[in-house]
């Protein structure tokens, strides 16, 4: 803990990363903790050869386990900061964060229940549609990587749109949680039009989307609301949007639903491994930068996690 916790509120992306990172490992740090009573009382049921085994064995568990501690308390005191920052963070805006209870605990690993049956069907899905959601929905992330499987579900799940339908599906999204959708004036362009999809803080991001005439969307371009330089988080969210879109290219609804996924980048848990902030190389964060659509929403996914 040799930097100093930042004292504005106003934190910017590296600090924000840092500090989800700290608290990331406290957690660990917390998960692990839970071993220490059957680690301490082990050897009273274990066999020993001799009763000085048994001595040596307890003493060095004891001491490791309150080494343990020890190291969770320090850190714990050091994240004062961070968690203080939250505090105030929530008293600021409450929306959508809930405050967990002691009966709420739960793992990294923990798995995800899966809805058995979708929540709503689109009005055209047809009944073989459907039966293939519902066989998905019971199926485990490996047997439905399949592209195609994949598509179709995608396809059922948002409808391609015609031209005239163009302006309901921004307005749709426009102003959901917080986020903005601006139009962007293309002088001399007239068969593309375009839109920024701002994305409020502490995500901060703008996403350019842009729709052909012929139908077809695309994403521009992400950058940092502040502007700057694009962070290597940035980087790999433009090229995860860049080949969500591609597979269902035709369709703005969901091309504006992936963008605005984005909304829980600090927040939302991979759906794979559980953690925010995984281990990089060294100097680099990995975070869940992928959005993937499921039956029951948006599942976000690092990228050596999808
Ligand atoms: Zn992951």
């Amino acid at each position: 803990m040799a930097t100093p916790a930042p004292q504005s509120d106003d934190w910017d992306e590296s600090q924000l990363l840092d500090n989800l990172r700290k608290l990331d490992e406290l957690h660990r740090r917390l998960i692990n903790l839970r071993t220490v009573i059957p680690t301490i009382l082990y050897p009273l049921h274990a066999q020993y050869s001799t009763p000085t085994d048994l001595f040596h064995d307890f003493a060095s568990r004891a001491a490791s386990c309150s080494d343990d501690i020890a190291k969770f308390t320090t850190m714990y005191v050091h994240s004062s900061s961070i968690l203080s920052h939250a505090e105030r963070s929530r008293e600021r805006n409450r929306d959508g964060i809930p405050r967990l209870k002691g009966k709420d605990m739960f793992l990294p690993d923990e798995e995800v229940a899966v809805a058995a049956v979708p929540p709503s069907l689109p009005p055209n899905a047809n009944e073989e549609v459907k039966k293939e959601k519902e066989k998905v929905a019971g199926e485990s992330e490996k047997q439905h990587q399949g592209l195609t499987l994949y598509e179709k579900q995608l396809r059922a799940s948002f409808p391609e749109t015609v031209e005239v339908e163009v302006e309901s599906v921004v307005g749709e999204v426009r102003g959901r949680d917080g986020v903005e959708i601006v139009d962007v004036a293309l002088s001399g362009k007239v068969d593309v039009r375009a839109w920024v999809v701002r994305l409020p803080q502490p995500v901060g991001l703008e996403v350019r989307v842009e729709r052909e005439t012929g139908g077809r969307w695309s994403v521009a371009g992400v950058r940092s609301v502040r502007g700057g330089e694009q962070s290597p988080t940035q980087v790999a969210i433009a090229g995860a949007l860049e080949r969500g879109v591609k597979v269902l290219e035709s369709s703005g609804k969901f091309v504006l639903e992936m963008v605005t996924a984005y909304r829980t980048l600090y927040t939302e848990k991979c759906a794979k491994c559980g953690k925010i902030v995984k281990g990089g190389g060294a100097g680099t964060v990995n975070m869940p930068v992928v959005r993937k659509w499921e039956m029951e929403g948006w599942k976000a996914l690092h990228e050596d996690c999808v």
